[in-house]
């Protein structure tokens, strides 16, 4: 290809809400350009780019014996009606009629659709198992749109189903997807991590995520320095955390506390650690068809964990109660104990049995100390968020909290969806049983800027070896020098029929701005041919170093097959 009949409009502006790398330079590279909120047009260069991430998920995941297929992405609402899924999805699911007036979504996943697909059509557990996967758009009607390709509301994603007729061997082929997914980062040169994570609005068991490591992630994610363990923050256990009581004693009852609300206040009026305290966090969970106060109890010194919080209530949505809703409940707003009464109470795992502690008494300007949970019959349940420093629950070492995106999702899914559609198979003592089931995702376009987000500098891009559009770029530094023109047309030449994908800078522009195209859009290797070859010379630049080396014109071809 020529520079001169590339499309790629190349600018020294970012974008003005632009602040990830990713999101610049892919924009100032003209790889992308916004045509809407969340949503992007590829130009030649990015589609370049989504093609090569699309071409090694196909290659890998049809190793995987996993085969393609291709859905609508407008789906009729009804399958969402059937899961149940058309309420509970939010304000995400767009949703429309058309001039019938039947009502349909755009996909934002495709479990329903896939299920649909599946049903009647497989009838036997002969014809087990099976992973289907489509690379296709997704429309997520997200509050927050950002970062260029990170949080598209249009995006490609990759998204594999799989059926089993037990679930033994639907944790067969999650494992082989996990390494298959492996494979596909490890290809497209990503430094990640495997993760636990929590299973969201898909609901089902297990599920692991995928996740990139970068400084720029969403997600916070909890390592442990000593062993394998890796969790999102959301999903992260630890070792529960010994407390020293040597030097604590209380004597049971209420204490007058006027003016004390908040944990900070108590601990510096009882000069006691925040150990032995009990937080109140007062949400408003939102149901279906009601709302309701919720109280979640946890250890001062530590904080809710709003995820963990919102999947032990199974309601839609948490949000902050205000003081009025709290009174209006029944409860004194800053001295809300776990006693309180007519309201749903969970309180943290580490809490069960613990004594002596202080908490709220449930009545204006007192606390209880002494407070005992031995035999409180509460629910108890994992609520904590992991601390830096807290310790691993599997090898008791220091757990270490870091920054990712997160690429991909594997879910053991289950029979949620297959019972909710009734799509059965008769097993082999010739019974109808529901499909066992694994879904499975990559964000395709994330994955352009992931890309990205781990290979750049201040410059521009650096593309990785199967990443990148082209392999080579040659530049001209002065047009109008015939003997630089033949020369550069030539080895362009050669290089392309001996395999390589070159790009040409035939452009009538300065040296430096030619250098600097080269710079933001970040192929692996650059090709300069300027005044050096009257003595046969010609440099070779590294993308990523960006040094220059002066080479032979005999041997420049050789030197540019070897890497
Ligand atoms: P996130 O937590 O980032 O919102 P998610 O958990 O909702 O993602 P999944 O439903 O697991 O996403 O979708 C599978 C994959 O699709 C994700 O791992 C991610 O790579 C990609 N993806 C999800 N939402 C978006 C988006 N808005 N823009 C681009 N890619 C996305
Ligand atoms: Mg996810």
């Amino acid at each position: 290809m020529k520079l001169s009949k590339l499309f790629a409009p190349t600018s020294k502006e970012a974008p003005k809400d632009a602040v990830l790398p990713s999101h610049i330079f892919l924009v100032r590279g003209g790889f992308i350009a916004q045509i809407g909120s969340g949503i992007y047009n590829y130009l030649p260069l990015g589609k370049m780019v989504l093609d090569n991430i699309r071409r090694i998920v196909k290659e890998e995941l049809d190793k995987a014996g996993n085969q393609e297929v291709l859905l609508g992405f407008v789906t009729p609402s009804q399958l969402w009606k059937e899961s149940g899924r058309y309420e509970r999805f939010g304000k995400e699911l767009l949703r429309f009629k058309d001039r019938k007036e039947n009502e349909f979504v755009l996909g934002p996943t495709h479990e329903e659709a896939m299920v649909d697909l599946v049903r009647n059509r497989v009838k036997s557990y002969k014809e087990l198992p099976l992973n289907l996967y489509q690379i296709h758009t997704k429309f997520r009607d997200e509050a927050r749109p950002r970062y260029g390709l990170l949080r598209g509301r249009e995006f490609i994603m990759k998204d594999g189903y799989s059926f089993h007729e037990s679930v033994e061997d639907m944790q067969r082929e999650y494992a082989l997807m996990e390494e298959t997914y492996g494979k596909i980062l490890d290809r497209l040169g990503l430094t990640y991590r495997v993760v636990e994570a929590d299973s969201g609005a898909i609901g089902g068991s297990g599920s692991k995520e995928f996740m990139v490591l970068a400084e720029n992630g969403e997600d916070d994610i909890v390592i442990c320095e000593g062993c394998d363990y890796a969790a999102n923050i959301e999903a992260a256990k630890r070792a529960a955390k010994v407390i020293d009581k040597s030097d604590v004693e209380m004597t049971p009852g209420p204490f007058h506390t006027p003016g004390v609300k908040t944990i900070e206040a108590l601990a510096e009026f009882f000069k006691i650690s925040e150990d032995f305290l009990v937080k109140a966090v007062a949400k408003k969970a939102i149901f279906e068809d009601h709302e309701e106060i919720v109280l979640f109890f946890v250890r001062g010194s530590d904080t809710l964990q709003e995820t963990k919080a919102l999947s032990v209530t199974g309601a839609l949505e948490l949000v902050d109660a205000t003081e009025a809703e709290l009174e209006a409940a029944g409860l004194v707003p800053g001295y809300i104990g776990p006693d309180a009464e007519n309201v749903t109470v969970y309180v943290d795992e580490e809490l069960r049995d613990e004594a002596p502690m202080i908490c709220g008494a449930n009545r204006e300007d007192y606390h209880y100390v002494g407070y005992d949970f031995k035999g409180k019959p509460f629910t108890y349940k994992d609520l904590i968020t992991v601390q830096e420093g807290d310790r691993c629950a599997k090898c008791g070492g220091k757990l270490t909290l870091t920054k990712g995106i997160e690429v991909g999702h594997i879910f053991q899914l289950g029979t949620k969806y297959s019972e909710a559609l009734g799509a059965t198979f008769l097993d082999r003592n010739g019974k109808a049983r529901p499909f066992v089931m694994g879904t499975y995702g990559i964000g395709v376009s994330r994955l352009v800027a992931v890309v990205i987000e781990q290979h750049h500098d201040e410059k521009g891009c650096i593309w990785t070896e199967e990443t990148t559009p082209f392999d080579i770029m040659i530049i001209i530094s002065n047009i109008k020098d015939e003997a630089q023109r033949t020369f550069a047309e030539t080895l362009y030449e050669k290089l392309q029929d001996a395999g390589k994908r070159v790009l040409l800078d035939d452009r009538s522009e300065r040296f430096g701005f030619k250098m600097s195209d080269f710079e933001l859009f970040g192929f692996p290797k650059g090709v300069i041919v300027g005044k050096g070859l009257k003595e046969g010379k010609v440099e070779i630049v590294d993308r990523k170093t960006l040094s220059k080396t002066a080479v032979d014109t005999e041997t420049v071809f050789d030197k540019l097959m070897e890497s």
